[in-house]
């Protein structure tokens, strides 16, 4: 990503926008869906910028079992890890990508459908 490149959720990282943050550690944060999809959901992302799977590589991959560990961490603390939940990441346009920086949505509180649209 360019310097003179926007990317919303690096804001959110960096805190120069705001969002109702759950979790946080050195490497990842996590907030509340502005627009949720489930009684629990929320999206957890690496503060390093990664804009999409694609992009994933033997020098940043790292990030992605962070974002799991938070996700169990996070199930814990909202007491769904029992009842169940499920983590999704989509990859471009066709699996329905708006923000391009690396999210895991974590969504849960409700019986979920499966196969997914
Ligand atoms: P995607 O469709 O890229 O997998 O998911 C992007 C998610 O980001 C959507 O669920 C959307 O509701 C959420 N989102 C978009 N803009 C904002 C925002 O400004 N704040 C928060 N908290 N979530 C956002
Ligand atoms: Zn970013």
């Amino acid at each position: 990503m360019s310097a003179v490149d926007k990317c919303l959720f690096c804001d959110i990282a960096n805190k120069t926008i705001p969002a109702e943050i759950i979790y946080e550690t050195k490497n990842v944060i996590a907030f509340h869906d502005i627009n949720p999809e489930a009684p629990l959901h929320c999206l957890i992302i690496p503060k390093m910028h990664i804009a999409t799977i694609n992009e994933l590589d033997a020098k940043n991959s790292f990030v992605v079992a962070y974002l799991y560990e938070a996700a169990a961490e996070i199930a814990d603390k909202y007491n769904v890890a029992k009842e169940g939940y499920r983590v999704v990441m989509n990859c471009n346009k066709d699996a329905g990508q708006t923000v391009f920086h690396l999210h895991l949505h974590l969504l849960a509180g409700r019986k979920l459908s499966w196969p997914p649209g």
